[in-house]
């Protein structure tokens, strides 16, 4: 019979993988599917934000697909929007595993919003997501490469509401003292739609443990917190944990109960401050669309340091500002409680000079094309040149 035959041709969608994420599918056609971005909102029900997907068409190979990707509109900061998935946003695809690469056919109507994807894959499986993925899966097979490697010590700080590690990483030579020692902190994926500051600290990792390093790990201590939001990264979320509280938010709140990630990585900052240790430069790595910028501690404070970081990045690294370096107000919502970014909240409580870099994924004029997991792994060793040049100059 006829039918069978075609039911055999018809492409699928999955999900059922690490990361993986996206809402409703509506097939249009065999070859034409309406594809809901799944969203998500925070405690309050507020602030949606869908622009993380990730999913598999198998059964597609040889066959015009016409992918529509729909209910994009969320809020910001309590601000209404059309969405974070537009023109600027390329997706990314990979064929039987293989390496991760922009589409080049898009089609965005802003009146529904909607990105329409057109791909003809060459394989059985490809998969589509909205930057290169990095799940715990790839962290945990980093750091088994790196089990051995004298100079790096993981220790496990607390565990997320699901009862994942939250880990922090060190990276010195502990045969020489700390007195002499620069001291930098690296902070990565507090929202887990942001695959592109994993990717930046892996970058960072592989170059601190290298031989061309040596000598750094015997000038500076380097601390990484490699996945701020392991539940996040590991459903398919976009910005909230568990419970719905954004982590780059809630740092002037302590609730172990409700955000153990947020209270687990604070504990670790503050007694590290609090037994009388330097902590020259902290940094939180995010994305955003189309922006990219360094925003320091409120009210100008550590603004030479500032100023100085961010001449460096934009000299010695891919860094790419769409606007000057700033200092931050003192929360991201002046006058209510759980609006404090990691940069405000250790500001705040201990004068951390700690800074947050959101770096973009659309199209980099400095680098000249859409930023690819290479390029993000080549900035990332560059970017911990540049913390440890700009810790090592006295104010
Ligand atoms: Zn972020």
């Amino acid at each position: 019979m006829f039918l069978p035959a075609l039911a055999l041709l018809a492409a699928s969608i999955h999900t059922d993988f690490e990361g993986g994420s996206l809402g409703k599918v509506v097939w249009v056609s065999g070859t034409h599917a309406r594809c809901a971005v799944a969203g998500e909102s925070d405690q309050d029900k507020r602030n949606r934000q869908a622009n993380w997907y990730f999913f598999r068409v198998d059964g597609a190979k040889g066959q015009e697909l016409t992918i529509d990707l729909v209910d994009l509109p969320g809020e910001y900061n309590y601000k209404p929007n059309r969405g974070a998935v537009t023109q600027d946003t390329i997706p990314v695809y990979s064929e039987d595993g293989g390496e991760w690469r922009h589409l080049d056919r898009v089609d965005y109507d802003p009146q529904e919003p909607r990105l329409r994807l057109r791909i003809k894959p060459a394989a059985d499986r490809v998969w589509i997501a909205h930057v290169p993925p990095y799940t715990n899966r790839d962290l945990d097979k980093l750091l088994a490469e790196f089990r051995r490697h004298p100079h790096l010590r993981r220790a496990v700080i607390g565990r997320s509401v699901e009862g994942r590690e939250i880990l922090l990483l060190t990276v010195t030579n502990p045969a020489i003292g700390e007195a002499s020692k620069r001291i930098v902190w690296l902070m990565a994926r507090q929202h887990s739609w942001e695959a592109g500051s994993s990717w930046a600290a892996e970058g960072a990792l592989r170059f601190l443990l290298s031989a061309e390093a040596s000598r750094l790990r015997d000038e500076a201590i380097f601390l990484i917190f490699p996945m701020c939001d392991p539940d996040g990264v590991a459903r398919g979320g976009v910005r909230f944990n568990r419970h719905g509280y954004d982590l780059n938010r809630n740092w002037d709140r302590v609730d172990a109960d409700r955000m153990p990630e947020i209270a687990a990585q604070r504990k670790a900052v503050l007694e590290w401050v609090d037994a009388g240790r330097r902590l020259d430069l902290f940094l939180s790595l995010h994305n955003t669309e189309t922006g990219e910028y360094l925003e320091g501690p409120p009210d100008d404070r550590h603004a030479a340091l500032r100023d100085r970081f961010f001449r460096m990045l934009k000299e010695a690294t891919d860094f790419n500002p769409t606007q000057p370096a700033r200092s931050g107000p003192p929360s991201s919502t002046p006058g209510m409680a759980g609006r404090m970014g990691v940069h405000q909240g250790l500001s705040r409580d201990r004068d951390v000079p700690a800074f947050v870099m959101e770096q973009m994924i659309a199209y980099n004029s400095k680098l000249g094309r859409l930023p690819t997991a290479a390029d993000r792994l080549r900035f990332g060793a560059s970017l911990a040149r540049a913390m440890i040049a700009a810790a090592s100059i006295a104010p």
